[in-house]
């Protein structure tokens, strides 16, 4: 693929220097006439430093994300080679009895714009921006020969495809059809993953530790998980010996789903209950108390203009939870918005437990497990922080 040239206005290179992988559209002083979106580009400096290269798309605001800062060749044994790197890290770190996990973490494996989860014996992927759709076939022709599965289904169905001027796409690439559900197992539990119609690529792999994490301290409790799509956090739970857990979610293919994860792990009984409703909806009912209270919110806060709006619904939440929470239980508490960044998020928890006149200590902050990596030249890739919280 051949590849054009930018050259970038002064003092705006630091960043590249420090191998930060975007350039905005106000950092681009000219680039070549011809090009199409996501083709490759050279980037340089005003006085014509080479900087990087990458692919762009001039209708995103991150107009170029870069994929190496050295003047290096782009083609498959480039990507071959970043993928392998990122599977090692998979073979290496991956919990027994697992089978679940992110295989290619977009920036967090030095290849932006491409998702890889791995479900049992099938790969669900994404291409998130023009540039790597453009290598489509090449990357699913890798991840066959590197990763041998049953198939590759694409799960492109966000929004986001549309800013990056793509259709969305769900469907079979390579291989068999995944089934309806996929069985995987997760630290030693099963779960069914809707491939096709849940959400994100079918289940949310970068809650695994955290899951781990809430089981461990379920013994003997009483537990709300809010949010709580298929059930992860409230199976876990359930089989690490909570007495009774309520699962709250809108949607209701999730909730089907959940039923069936607390029958596969042979949990399916009257003290563990599903409710549809909506979580705001639900905590300003709600009258009970429990043990231990999950809250797992859909990011609020889709950009930096939203931050404030964000903050308030954040706080409005985690202070009707709090509500909620007995004398000397626990809260664990989330965001997954990458723009609400961690000092934010405990300040938000500080004001809601202050309007609430709870007394609450942190007992361990938490973050998404090893196969969704920060690369920390790009601190925009931490999103997921929590904070596990005694309520006094
Ligand atoms: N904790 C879950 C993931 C939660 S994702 C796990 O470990 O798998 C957030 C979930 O909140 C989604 O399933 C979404 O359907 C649900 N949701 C979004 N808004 C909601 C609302 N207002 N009330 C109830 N559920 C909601």
């Amino acid at each position: 693929m051949k590849s054009i040239r930018c050259l970038l206005k002064k003092g705006k290179e630091k960043p590249l220097q420090s191998q930060h992988p975007w350039v905005f559209s106000g950092a681009i002083d000219q680039i070549d006439e011809g090009f199409e979106a996501g083709d490759l580009i050279k980037v340089y400096s005003h006085d014509e430093q080479f900087l990087g290269i990458g692919y762009l798309n001039p209708a995103s605001q991150i107009t170029v994300r870069l994929l190496a800062f050295q003047d290096i060749p782009i083609d498959e044994a480039f990507f071959a080679g970043r993928i392998r790197e990122a599977l090692e890290l998979r073979k290496r770190f991956l919990p027994v009895d697992t089978d679940a996990c992110r295989l290619v973490h977009s920036e967090g494996d030095f290849l932006p714009g491409l998702i890889v989860d791995r479900y049992g014996e099938y790969l669900v992927v994404q291409f998130l921006t023009a540039g790597m759709e453009k290598w489509k076939e090449t990357l699913v022709a890798i991840l066959q020969k590197e990763w041998p599965c049953k198939g590759v289904f694409e799960k492109d169905d966000a929004d986001t495809r549309a800013l990056e001027g793509l259709k969305t796409h769900v469907g079979l690439l390579a291989g068999e059809e995944p089934p309806q559900l996929v069985e995987v197992r997760e630290n030693g539990l099963t779960f069914w993953v809707d491939v096709r119609f849940g959400h994100k690529t079918g289940f949310y792999l970068d809650q695994r530790d955290s899951r781990q994490l809430i089981g461990g301290i379920s013994r003997g409790k009483k537990v709300l998980n809010c949010f709580s799509y298929t059930g992860g956090f409230s199976v876990y739970a359930a089989r690490c010996g909570a007495t009774e857990t309520v699962s709250v979610e809108s949607s209701q293919p999730a909730l089907d789903t959940a039923k069936l994860n607390f029958e596969k792990n042979g949990l399916l009984q009257p003290a563990h209950q599903m409710v549809k409703d909506d979580v705001f909806q639900y905590l300003r009912s709600c009258q009970d108390t429990f043990d231990l209270v999950v809250l797992d919110p859909p990011s609020f806060c889709k950009s930096k203009h939203q931050v404030d709006q964000a903050g308030r619904g954040y706080k409005d939440i985690n202070l009707c939870a709090l509500k909620r929470v007995r004398a000397g239980g626990v809260l664990y508490t989330c965001s997954c918005s990458s723009f609400i960044d961690p000092a934010l998020f405990q300040k938000i928890i500080f004001g809601a437990a202050k309007d609430a006149g709870r007394r609450l200590r942190i007992l361990a902050k938490t973050s998404h497990p090893f196969d969704h990596p920060i690369n920390i030249y790009h601190p925009e890739g931490e999103y997921l922080k929590g904070l596990l919280c005694e309520v006094e």
